[in-house]
């Protein structure tokens, strides 16, 4: 719609102007930084921060009912810089201008409900969130729009110029932060380091055709994440991990687009997401809080992480119910399907213990937990979702085994409606279904296929037939279409098929 098509009440609203104090705060001994440099950790103690608009509460200027207004019409608006992430620019980056946004189609994913018989199968309602469905085809797209519109403010205010932007990777984080940097060259470089063979082939091809200067480390994502935060620290690049807080904004987006596509209405709901790095519960945590303390949503809905048993140090630290006692442990990772979520340490630990913390306050009740599955669980949800119409990745076959666990547990009840974060597309793990269907996964991982879900391909070659058609050697007349009678004989047998009347 055209601007001046809007109700004359909205219409100043539809393009918000800059506006806001954003600053870095730490999580850990409270001090507050300014946002003209580029900070991943507190300097004074090294602890992990947030962003903080000290201006939030000019928000609540603006009724519920006002906000709501705003952003459904908003939907309707064609303007790039508010058809992503920045549709909740007010929210997640006030201070960046419009024309500084980068917006490669990111955000507004898909809300699809599982068809009857597999919410049968899994014993409750939900929908999966497609987030594979973003243009780097995982939901790290969201943080990056925001990242790298905020470095985009920075250079065109002259601030910064010619960055190199690095990352550490289970794969999808390079990938998107190859894609991002790769629209604004020249001013933007990238270097992406991998955990070498963790990555899938896909993941890896994405950030080689992006252009980025990919380097492949031994060890496992965790060591990556030393070596990234080392350069970081001891030369002048722009870190893209979500130790960069900008990223946690731009994931807050998840919640926004959850609370406008039920309108607004989040009570019984229950939102189910992997953990890695814990950079994405982080940010469901934080958006919701937001809208909930503007009165957009009225009701905080109940957030489950899910970690395999393979990478699970933070299900480990909520086992123990006495806060007073709680103590993180990093584990070492075994290997598991959900590898983009395998992640012995997570960097935002510490963001994850305040804001749960704040979330259960907030709800006036325990709101938040973890629950643990295995990879055989993940696998076998996984190619289950598929069987019934829904394409999620290992990660989002790890969320449906989640919510079985949650179902099982008492911590979500059939009253309730889940809502499940297909974190990345399915064709990213699609090596994984590969070994399933073959039995070929290596004992490390303890998944044995269930018969009843593996498939093949079948070959269909008469043995009768002397010649068959091969590329550039087509067959005569006569031999081609005794080829096509005989071969479709084969497939209606293999197939039961009765004849035409
Ligand atoms: C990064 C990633 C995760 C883990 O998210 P965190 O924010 O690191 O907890 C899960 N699934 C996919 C597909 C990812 O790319
Ligand atoms: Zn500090």
């Amino acid at each position: 719609m055209k601007l001046q098509d809007f109700p004359q009440e909205i219409r100043g609203s539809i393009l918000p102007k800059p506006g806001g104090k954003i600053i870095y705060r730490c999580l850990s001994c409270n001090e507050e930084f300014g946002i003209e440099k580029l900070l991943y950790t507190c300097p004074s103690c090294g602890q992990v921060l947030l962003l903080h608009d000290m201006e939030f509460d000019r928000l609540k200027q603006r009724t519920p009912e006002e906000w709501r207004k705003i952003l459904d019409y908003r939907k309707m608006s064609n303007e790039p810089a508010v058809s992503g992430i920045y549709r909740y620019h007010e929210f997640i980056g006030p201070i960046v201008p419009l024309d500084c946004v980068v917006y490669l189609g990111e955000g507004h994913t898909p809300l699809v409900e599982a068809g009857k018989q597999l919410q049968e199968k899994a014993g409750g309602r939900f929908f999966y969130k497609n987030d594979g469905q973003n243009p780097s085809a995982s939901f790290k797209d969201r943080g990056m729009a925001s990242a790298l519109s905020y470095i985009n403010f920075l250079i065109k205010s002259g601030l910064v110029k010619d960055v190199l932007a690095v990352c550490a990777s289970t794969g999808d984080t390079s990938a998107s932060a190859a894609l991002y940097a790769s629209y604004l060259q020249p001013d933007i470089k990238s270097a992406v380091l991998l955990p070498h063979g963790k990555v899938t082939p896909q993941q890896l091809g994405q950030p080689l055709g992006a252009g980025a200067q990919v380097f492949e480390i031994p060890g496992v994502f965790d060591d990556c994440m030393k070596v990234v935060e080392a350069l970081a620290e001891n030369y002048n690049v722009a870190l893209l991990n979500s130790k960069n807080a900008w990223r946690i904004l731009g994931q807050e987006s998840y919640s926004y687009e959850l609370a406008q596509d039920f309108d607004y209405d989040m009570s019984s709901k229950v939102i189910f997401v992997p953990i890695g790095n814990a950079g994405n519960i982080t940010a469901i945590m934080s958006g919701f809080l937001k809208f909930y303390r503007c009165g957009i949503i009225d009701a905080l809905p109940k957030v489950v992480g899910v970690q395999s048993h393979h990478a699970d140090p933070v299900y480990k630290y909520y086992l123990e119910p006495d806060e007073d006692k709680r103590k993180f442990v990093p584990v070492t990772v075994e290997p598991s399907v959900a590898q983009a979520a395998m992640i012995g340490n997570p960097v935002s630990m510490p963001r994850v213990i305040s804001l749960v913390r704040d979330y259960n306050e907030q709800s006036g009740k325990k709101n938040v937990f973890v629950v643990q599955v295995t990879e055989q669980e993940i696998m076998d949800w996984q190619l289950t979702a598929n069987r019934f119409g829904h394409v999620a990745c290992t990660q989002g076959g790890e969320c449906l085994a989640g919510m079985t666990a949650a179902l099982k547990q008492g911590v979500m009840d059939s009253s309730e409606t889940a809502v499940l974060d297909s974190t990345a597309h399915a064709l990213k793990f699609s090596g994984f279904q590969e070994m399933y269907f073959d039995d070929a996964f290596p004992p490390e991982f303890g998944v044995t296929p269930k018969p009843e879900l593996q498939n093949r391909p079948v070959l269909v070659r008469p043995a009768d037939l002397e010649k068959v058609p091969a590329p550039g050697k087509p067959l005569e007349r006569e031999e081609f279409e005794r080829f096509v009678e005989r071969t479709s004989q084969d497939i209606a047998e293999k197939l039961n098929l009765s004849p035409r009347e």
